[in-house]
Parts: C-alpha cells; sequence; structure tokens
C-alpha cells in the first residue's frame, strides 16, 4: 500500500482500510466453520463505516449490533435482515420496539428484567419476538480486564440457572420463540481453553434445555478472536471452529459467530504526519497531528500498535521517543519510548493494526474534526467518509447567542 501517495492524496489524520485483507479473513472463518450451517455476523462496533458493513454483507456477513443505531447501519448496508442480531447489556424500549418491527433474526436479551421488557412490548405490537439469551459461563478469558466480559464480576449475560429459568418463561409466553442461545468471554483471546470451557458449559445447557422441549436452533459463540497487534500466539480460526464444534455433538444448531477485531483489524492503517520534534530533559517527543481523539486504544488499555515512521531525513540517527498528539492530556500518545529515526516535519507515521475500534472510537475531543476514511480494494482507493469540517462539529449546537 502506498502510504505516502494517500496521504498527499487525503491529507492526515486518516484512517486506511485494505478490504482485500477483511476478505481473506471472512472468508478464513467461514472456511472454519464449513462442516456447520454458520452465520459470520460481522460486530459492527469494530468498525462501523457503512461501506465496510456493505463490504461484509457482500460476502454474506450478518451484523451483530449492539445498539438500534447500528441495527440501522446494517439494514442500510444491505445486510439481510435475518442474520441481524441486536445484543447489549440496556436497551431502550424504542430500541426494541423498532428491533421488533424491523423483524430482525433475534434480540440478545441479557437479564430477566429486559426479558418481561421484550414480553411487553411484542405483546403491545402483536409480535412474537425471536429471542437468545446471553449467558455468562464465568470464564476467565485471560485477556485485559476491560475486555474481559465472560465473569460473573462483569455485567454481561446471565448465569446458567437465571438462564434456564428465562427459557422457560420464553417458552410459555405466546409473544417470545427462544431461538439462540449466546455467550461472548471478552475479546482479543489468544487461548482456545477458555472458549472451549464456555462452549461446553453452554451446550450443556441447550441439552438440558432440549429435554424440556426448549429447542435452540442458533448457538451464538459470540466473537473475540484476537489479533497479532505485536508478537502474541494466535488461535488459528479452524482450531478456533473445531473447539467449539468438538462441545457440540449429537446437536442440530446453527453456529452464529461475531468477529469484530478479527475481521478488520489489521487490515487498518492511521496515517499521522509529524508536525515537530522537541525534547524535554531528556526526553524526544515526535508531535503528530493525530491525537487520542482518532484512536485512543493506547491511552484507554495502554494497548501496543506498530508504529512506522517514513523518515526524509538523510541518513537519521535512531533513538528512543515517545510519539504524542496535540490533544492537552499527558495521556495522548501513540507509542512511548521506541526507536525511531530523526524526522523532519511532514514525515509520515504509520500507525499499524487500526481497523478495529478506532474510527469508532473517536471523539471529537479539543473540537478536532474526526479523520477521514479511505477503502482500498483490488489496487484502487476511495474515499469512504470525508473529513469533518468544523460545520459539522457544531451543527446539533443551538440557541448560544441567547
Ligand atoms: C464486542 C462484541 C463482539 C466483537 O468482539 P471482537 O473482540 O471485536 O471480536 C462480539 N459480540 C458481542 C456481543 C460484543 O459485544
Amino acid at each position: 500500500m502506498n502510504f505516502k501517495e494517500l496521504a498527499q492524496k487525503y491529507d492526515t489524520p486518516l484512517y486506511v482500510y485494505d478490504f482485500d485483507h477483511f476478505t481473506e479473513q471472512f472468508n478464513k472463518l467461514k472456511k472454519a466453520f464449513k462442516a456447520r450451517k454458520s452465520i459470520i455476523a460481522y460486530a459492527i462496533k469494530a468498525n462501523s463505516n457503512l461501506s465496510v458493513i456493505k463490504h461484509f454483507s457482500n460476502l454474506g456477513s450478518g451484523a451483530d449490533c449492539v445498539s438500534i443505531g447500528e441495527v440501522k447501519r446494517a439494514l442500510l448496508a444491505g445486510v439481510d435482515k435475518y442474520k441481524i442480531i441486536f445484543s447489549g447489556v440496556g436497551k431502550r424500549d424504542d430500541e426494541i420496539q423498532e428491533a421488533l418491527i424491523k423483524d430482525i433474526l433475534m434480540i440478545n436479551v441479557e437479564s430477566e428484567a429486559e426479558l418481561a421488557r421484550v414480553h411487553d412490548i411484542a405483546k403491545e405490537l402483536g409480535k412474537v419476538a425471536r429471542i437468545s439469551i446471553r449467558v455468562n459461563p464465568n470464564i476467565d478469558p485471560k485477556t485485559h480486564p476491560y475486555i474481559s466480559t465472560g465473569l460473573h464480576e462483569n455485567k454481561f449475560g446471565v448465569d446458567i440457572e437465571t438462564a434456564k429459568k428465562m427459557y422457560i418463561f420464553a417458552q410459555k409466553s405466546e409473544y417470545l420463540n427462544p431461538v439462540g442461545i449466546h455467550f461472548h468471554i471478552g475479546s482479543q483471546l489468544t487461548e482456545l481453553e477458555p472458549i472451549k470451557e464456555a462452549s461446553q458449559i453452554v451446550a450443556d445447557l441447550v441439552r438440558s434445555l432440549k429435554a424440556i422441549k426448549v429447542d435452540i436452533k442458533f448457538f451464538d459463540v459470540g466473537g473475540g478472536l484476537g489479533i497479532r497487534y505485536k508478537d502474541e500466539e494466535l488461535i488459528e480460526p479452524y482450531d478456533y471452529a473445531q473447539a467449539i464444534l468438538s462441545t457440540l455433538s449429537g446437536l442440530d444448531l446453527t453456529i452464529v459467530c461475531e468477529p469484530g477485531r478479527f475481521l478488520v483489524g489489521n487490515g487498518g492503517y492511521f496515517l499521522t504526519k509529524v508536525l515537530y520534534e522537541k525534547v524535554n530533559g531528556d526526553k524526544r517527543f515526535v508531535i503528530v497531528d493525530g491525537a487520542m481523539n482518532d484512536l485512543i486504544r493506547p491511552s484507554l488499555y495502554n494497548a501496543y500498535h506498530k508504529v512506522e515512521v517514513l523518515s526524509s531525513v538523510k541518513n537519521p540517527e535512531i533513538s528512543k521517543a515517545n510519539i504524542v498528539g496535540p490533544v492537552c492530556e499527558s495521556g495522548d500518545f501513540f507509542a512511548k519510548n521506541i526507536e525511531i529515526p530523526q524526522t523532519n516535519p511532514g514525515d509520515l507515521v504509520v500507525i499499524h493494526s487500526a481497523g478495529a475500534y478506532g474510527f469508532t472510537m473517536s471523539s471529537n475531543y479539543n473540537t478536532r474534526p474526526r479523520a477521514a476514511e479511505v477503502a482500498v480494494e483490488n489496487g484502487s482507493d476511495r474515499l469512504i467518509r470525508r473529513r469533518e469540517t468544523f460545520e459539522d462539529l457544531i451543527a446539533c449546537e443551538i440557541d448560544y447567542m441567547v
């Protein structure tokens, strides 16, 4: 990919996405599950650009959504409504209502109170709500605590006993149709054992539900497959699928898998330009035009992103530096103490693995317009989101001169 050319053409800060990589990742995972019927439901929150969703939809992908806004994005991008799942611990009544009217595959319910709400709303609308229940299998996924979700100490899902009660309630209700079961133990998973354990626990629940005539059709294993940011040992999609499938003998289920990061993480690059270098005492700083408002993962999780500096200095000396942005926070950095060459203003810095939870977590902090996004596919590039303007930023503010 010619980053310099792209930066020149579209300016910086800029997100660039390799759509061919997205395709490859999707096909790898789809193939891994080929022994069974499966739906790969792309977790839209990882990268919600409509063109990205459309790209996956064209490949046959469904969508895993965590707000009605994401459901609308999925529908707008052409995702088959019977491949759309709506998850999340706190859905508003109007969100549930709209999801039922839009007739998506299933609403993933995360508490008894929510199940009662879905029941009441379905009844009001005279509809039958297809639901799945998110089970919290109490498994430690051995990932970063902020992105672990399958322990009882996390807010997600319900325990096995509660889930059982909920399925029985749903089974009895004429307004609820319990078609699925769901778990999602965390993100950036790099170990197989926790997934297998969780899958086993949930599969056993499916068996005991079957015994009481609750017939689950969709076995939703969530997302979470990790990617390589630095030197992580990864789970192969094939092994991942095998670990899950090995727990399902004797069960006729369609697998639903909700990858986000795995599909888009390593296909994304964040391009930013050097503004200045400076030295404070013995600390060297390279100040760039992108910032934590564009890519917050280093600030938020202390996440590692590979940084590539395309220096224009002749025979550049290498020394330790922090790469920082212009935002007024000490936490505004992309990398710390990395060995990089001397730079000139205007030199390009490429931040790798920025395709997932990059742009979608960006903000306008410091009244900074959000970056543009570009797709590269089959050797050609196109703008898929224009850079924001100051006018965009203030568009919702009213009556300030009174
Ligand atoms: C965030 C999320 C995903 C995707 O997680 P990744 O780690 O990006 O694969 C899938 N399912 C649910 C319910 C989620 O909340």
